[in-house]
């Protein structure tokens, strides 16, 4: 996932999340936070996912007592029907016209993807970059995290994940229509040049 995915500032307000009511008879999602049943939200952000194939230095899903910690199995997310549901619900409520979608790594469900951005007009998809993209239309936006040259870049992703980001834009076919745009994490980058060292190597999920 990308830098985007960093916890908030101390003292932020709470965002609204969606989190899985598992006293329900059948899966729910409950919205939590300052959020008014009320209000218009143009805007909105959807996690699909705290799997992830890469462990980044700086990632939040993995750090100590965050509670968006990585499922103990795909069986513990919400289904793509019930969070498709969940959004299209959201979105005739408050009238959401742009989502952007983060994980983890979002690219791991891929159905839920291609289906999920149908529902709004405008689409960005946080990637790390290492999972095949879909091609899903010029309205939808991906943005890559790639945290500067290769050494620095892998310092906080992992060995070899500069390259497996340049495979994959390699492997993209001539007419692919989604634009594409490139994030870097600075303040992070910074750190890594003053001899930072990285974290231990975490579990992975397969994708
Ligand atoms: S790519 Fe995966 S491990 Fe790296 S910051 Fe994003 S979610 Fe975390």
């Amino acid at each position: 996932m990308p830098a985007a995915n960093s916890p908030l500032p101390r003292g932020a307000p709470r965002l609204p999340s969606l989190s899985v009511d598992a006293a329900a008879p059948t899966a729910r999602a409950v919205l939590t936070g300052h959020y008014r049943t009320d209000a218009r939200y143009p805007a909105a952000i959807v996690n699909v996912t705290n799997r992830c194939n890469l462990a980044c230095e700086h990632c939040f899903i993995y750090r100590e007592g965050n509670p968006n910690a990585e499922p103990a199995s795909v069986h513990d997310e919400l289904c793509d029907r019930d969070i498709l549901e969940t959004l299209e619900g959201l979105r005739e409520r408050h009238g959401i016209l742009s989502m952007l979608w983060m994980g983890g790594e979002p690219l791991l469900r891929r159905t839920l993807l291609t289906d999920g951005v149908r529902l709004f007009a405008n689409n960005t998809i946080t990637t790390n970059g290492t999972v095949p993209l879909l091609d899903l239309g010029p309205r939808v936006l991906y943005v890559i995290s790639i945290d500067g040259p290769e050494d620095l870049n892998d310092a906080l992703r992992g060995s070899g994940t500069y390259q497996r980001v340049m495979r994959t834009l390699a492997r993209l076919p001539d007419d692919f229509s989604s634009p594409i745009q490139a994030q870097c994490r600075v303040r992070t980058i910074a750190a890594a040049m003053r001899g930072r060292p990285t974290r231990s190597a975490r579990r992975r999920c397969a994708r």
